[in-house]
């Protein structure tokens, strides 16, 4: 059996799983999603997740068809059905069918999709030694533009972001806001630690809230470990003991390299390392 997708209520194998191309998703990246994991056939923070699909779709006032427990049981039947245990799930609303125009009115059937798949891990080389990153000259779009709070399916902004990264041979890029204030990573949220505290960018410096941010910063919690979250410039980048990245693919990973700058002494540092092996226990210990 191959792997089945759902769309709009029904399984289809992945083949046959088609959208319109009337489809505003597809026309103008008009639609929220969301990146999930299960671990051991257990889903990470669905709830959360579920939360900000929600909010997302309500800031874009986009009305989702289904109510979030049926949008929770879409979830766990897709994985159940494909048998995966360890998987990476996406889910998406687009805005569904209508006119070549931008009138969401002409939209009344959104169309929901979960995609359940084998997670591709990072491969082990970036957790053993560490990333080197650059900053880039794409920007993240400011509160003042599109919310950067929205998981939208425009991703064109992380996309040049990334496009750069690879150009100069590095697996990421470090977006900074429109004040030149470090914002995040292209899919992930950054951290740097400074005597012993953890600091990372805050909400209004225009990132995506991740839910890994918010469970490291739990655990931290639970370590005794200071959090900060506020503006973070590139100096305390530069100059921080450590940085690490983090998101639902890449969990927790160590960042050693920071334009051309080695971060501490250029190796994965203990709280990094710390954070990594507490969010592996949590995640395999915690399930919806
Ligand atoms: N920032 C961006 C832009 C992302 O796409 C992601 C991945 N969803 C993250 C941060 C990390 O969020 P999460 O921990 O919820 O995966």
């Amino acid at each position: 059996m191959g792997l089945k997708v759902y769309v709009d209520g029904e399984y289809y194998e992945k083949a046959d799983a088609k959208i319109s191309v009337f489809d505003h998703g597809l026309l103008y990246g008009d639609g929220v999603f969301e990146g999930i994991r299960s671990y051991g056939g257990k889903v990470f923070r669905l709830e959360e997740h579920i939360k900000r699909l929600y909010n997302s779709a309500k800031a874009i006032m986009l009305k989702i068809p289904v109510a979030p427990e049926g949008m929770k049981k879409i979830v766990t039947d897709t994985l159940a059905l494909n048998e995966l245990s360890d998987a990476y799930i996406r889910l998406l609303v687009t805005r569904g069918c209508g006119t070549l125009g931008l009138d969401i009115n002409k939209c009344p059937s959104p169309s929901v999709i979960c995609i359940t798949d084998s997670i591709a891990l990072y491969p082990r080389e970036f957790y053993e030694n560490g990333l080197k990153v650059i900053t880039v000259s794409t920007r993240r779009i400011g509160l003042g533009t599109l919310f950067p709070q929205v998981k939208s399916l425009n991703y064109l902004n992380n996309i040049l972001a990334k496009i750069e990264a690879m150009n100069a041979g590095v697996p990421e890029a470090i977006m900074l806001n429109a004040n030149g204030a470090v914002a995040e990573c292209t899919g992930d949220n950054i951290f740097i630690v400074k005597a012993g505290a953890l600091i990372t960018p805050d909400v209004n410096s225009g990132i995506l809230e991740g839910i890994t941010r918010a469970a490291v910063i739990e655990l931290a919690g639970r370590e005794g470990i200071p959090v900060e979250e506020r503006t973070v410039s590139r100096y305390e980048v530069f100059t921080a003991d450590e940085c690490f990245l983090t998101g639902t693919a890449a969990e927790v990973v160590p960042v050693v390299n920071v334009d051309c700058r080695p971060i501490g002494d250029g190796k994965p540092g203990p709280v990094t390392r710390t954070l990594l092996k507490k969010f592996q226990e949590l995640v395999r210990t915690e399930g919806a």
